[in-house]
């Protein structure tokens, strides 16, 4: 039987950026996906700031501003159609909360981390061109049906149009989504709450002779509406209760027939492009790891899209998860490095599945929903209420605990300038092959000869001015001291990398 490191199932975006974390520590990788193409189902709009630095991280950025101007391009068309949007750029909207379009630059301590419009396929694509670069192999048509996890790997089984296929890993990813077949055969519990709402996102036409719709979010009697980004896309809550059947293909009729319902106006939709039908059913995996199997993106995690979390979600998963993964697969560190990654990554997601419950709830069309939401509005009128809203919504509030006091220690840390003798140089430049970091900004350069000795894959930079940070390759703010001090410095590089020093 062949072998493999790491067999992922799914090559959604989430799948595709863990076997890029792998393959850049050093793992061999195969990824199986189902659909014989890739999907054209119309999913996220927009991304979220550390999904789109843990892209950047790894040689995206160029794909990723051209993805950016096509979206805002179609923004501005639609704009000259239908009215001012507040999405496009260069107003000081800066995402919204249940619908309440309130979340301000100005009042945002780094506005540019924001979330960014960018279509899922686009971010697909680019993980594929990346992924295609480093030679790892994506099998498409491949339906993973059934796996057996031994003490010293794992088999895994599919099925394809040319027959059935078997391989051996050490262990298995799973990233095949919110109905994952992984988890389930894993025995993983998805507690939850069930769906209590039906959830639209359709590419529709008019009959031009209706009024057009505003672009924007609505709150009306019947419902909520979001009309836009671009001409025809509507996003439609409809409170009436959850489908009869999920699996039921779209019709023009039905979304006129919700359209309607929300509006209260006769609107009349010519053609359905796209339809495509959601539910508020949120769920958590109990843990991200059962044995030799791990969970990331939304196979660990569902939740209703409102402010567009997932990617942001899903990818600071498979961040997070690949370097640790990669270095056990090398034998330099022990497995119990996986421990940390369900105790960093599941209560975030806890975290993001609260706000998008608390959205529901005062999206609702009720007076008492109707109330909360206008008390929710005026709070948002505060600077500090802003902040903390803007930084939930982007996930910059993320904070893993690793035991230090220093605010900025387990932080994930955006890209920066390097300065002193790195001039035009920026922190993810020199972190594009999945390498630690030392920003070294002591006079007397101790904390980068404990690092060197420590551990070939942390690159030393110095800088003007303090702290000093170990970062590891998902971002995170491992260790930090100020001065001369390298206290706590070689406790942190035994946790990340390097058990065996000192
Ligand atoms: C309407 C809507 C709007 C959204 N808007 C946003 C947004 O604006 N911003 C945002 O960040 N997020 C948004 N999201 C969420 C985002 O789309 C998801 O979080 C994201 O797709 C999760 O990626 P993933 O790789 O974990 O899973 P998926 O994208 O679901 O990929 C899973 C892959 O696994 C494959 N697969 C499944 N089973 C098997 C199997 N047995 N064998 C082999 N392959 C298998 C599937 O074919 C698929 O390709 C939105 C979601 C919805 C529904």
């Amino acid at each position: 039987m062949d072998t493999v490191d790491v067999v992922i199932v799914g090559a959604g975006p989430v799948g595709l950026l863990t076997a890029i974390e792998l393959v850049l520590g050093g793992a061999s990788v195969l990824v199986l996906e189902r659909l014989a193409e890739p999907s054209t189902a119309m999913k996220a709009l927009g991304i979220g700031p550390l999904g789109r630095e843990a892209l950047q991280r790894r040689g995206m950025n160029a794909a990723m501003a051209e993805a950016e101007a096509r979206s805002v391009a179609a923004i501005r068309a639609s704009t000259e159609r239908n009215g001012p949007d507040i999405r496009a750029g260069g107003s000081n909207f800066s995402g919204h909360f249940a619908g309440l379009p309130l979340i301000r630059k100005d009042a945002q301590q780094d506005p540019e981390r924001r979330v960014r419009l960018m279509d899922q396929q686009a971010v697909e694509a680019m993980l594929a061109d990346r992924a295609h670069d480093l030679g790892i192999e994506l099998r498409r048509a491949c339906d993973v049906t059934r796996f057996v996890q031994r003490a010293d790997g794992v088999e895994v089984e599919w099925t394809s149009p040319v027959g059935e296929g078997r391989i051996r890993c050490s262990y298995l990813v799973a990233c095949d989504g919110g109905r994952s077949t992984t988890r389930k055969m894993a025995g993983i519990a998805f507690p939850g709450t069930p769906p209590t709402t039906t959830m639209y996102q359709a590419i529709v036409e008019f009959d031009d002779t209706e009024p057009r719709l505003a672009a924007g979010w609505r709150r009306t009697s019947g419902g909520m509406l979001s009309y836009g980004p671009f001409p025809g896309r509507l996003f439609m809550l409809d409170f009436s209760g959850p489908p009869a059947d999920p699996l039921a293909p779209v019709t023009r009729e039905e979304i006129e027939a919700v359209l309607r319902r929300i509006t209260g106006t006769e609107s009349r939709v010519t053609a359905l492009h796209s339809g495509s039908r959601w539910t508020d059913n949120t769920r958590l995996a109990d843990t991200y790891r059962q044995g030799r199997v791990l969970l990331a993106g939304d196979a660990a995690h569902v939740h209703s899209p409102f402010g567009g979390q997932g990617l942001n979600l899903g990818l600071a998963d498979a961040a997070n998860l690949g370097w640790k993964l990669a270095a056990i697969i090398r034998g330099e560190m022990p497995e119990s490095l996986l421990d940390s990654y369900t105790s960093e990554r599941r209560p975030v997601a806890e975290a993001v599945l609260a706000n998008t419950r608390a959205q529901l709830a005062i999206m609702r069309p009720d007076p008492q929903a109707g109330a909360m939401r206008d008390i929710v509005a005026s709070l948002m009128q505060f600077d500090n209420v802003n902040r903390f809203f803007g930084e939930m919504m982007s996930g910059l509030s993320t904070r893993y605990d690793l035991g230090s006091e220093r605010d900025e220690v387990g932080r994930l840390i955006g890209d920066r300038p390097l300065g002193q003798g790195n001039t035009g140089v920026s922190l993810y430049d020199v972190m594009q092959d999945g390498m630690g970091v030392l920003i070294d900004a002591s006079r007397e350069g101790e904390a980068a000869r404990i690092v060197a000795a420590a551990t070939p894959r942390i690159r030393c930079v110095n800088a003007a001015t303090g702290p000093s940070m170990l970062i590891r390759p998902d971002a995170c703010v491992a260790w930090a001291g100020d001065g001369n001090s390298t206290a706590g410095l070689e406790d942190a590089l035994r946790r990340w990398f390097n058990p065996n020093i000192g």
